[in-house]
């Protein structure tokens, strides 16, 4: 679990009944949001709130934060995370668009390696 604001509504839906469950709040480094000349890069882990008050964000992509802003409340902004909203794959989920409109792409990793796709190629809109 992330921010456990999706899973926490399937698992009470009794949809999902995992057997363990492992917590990535401990891992760190995935919550970064940085930005060069010519690429932006948010972490898995950055929260919705981090995107919507993010100042590197509001200079170089502000569609994101905006879309941030308009995800549910305050608890919501401040568990719900990036990396688990993409890859749920909501289709009323607020990043899929606009990483689609925007060219972006997602970086996937696993114990395989790491591979880049673009959103094009991940989200039907
Ligand atoms: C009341 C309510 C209203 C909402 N409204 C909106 C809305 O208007 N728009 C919107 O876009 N979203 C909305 N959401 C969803 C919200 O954005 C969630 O926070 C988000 O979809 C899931 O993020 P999470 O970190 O909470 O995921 P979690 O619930 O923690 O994710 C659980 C699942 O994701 C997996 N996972 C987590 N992180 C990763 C990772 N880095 N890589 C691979 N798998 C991972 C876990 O293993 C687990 O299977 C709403 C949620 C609630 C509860």
């Amino acid at each position: 679990m992330a921010g456990n604001q999706s899973l926490s509504i399937v698992m009470s839906n009794r949809l999902a009944n995992p057997e363990h469950s492992i917590d990535l709040n401990g891992i760190t480094e995935p919550d970064y949001i940085e930005a060069d000349d010519e690429h932006v890069e948010v972490g898995a882990m950055a929260r919705h709130r981090d995107i919507e008050t993010s100042s590197v964000l509001a200079e170089e992509l502000p569609v994101l934060p905006a879309s941030a802003e308009q995800i549910s409340g305050p608890v919501v902004h401040n568990r719900g995370t990036l990396g688990r909203s993409v890859g749920e794959a909501n289709p009323a989920g607020n990043y899929p668009c606009v990483l689609v409109a925007m060219d972006g792409a997602l970086e996937l990793s696993s114990v395989d390696g790491t591979r880049t796709v673009d959103a094009a190629d991940c989200f039907v809109v």
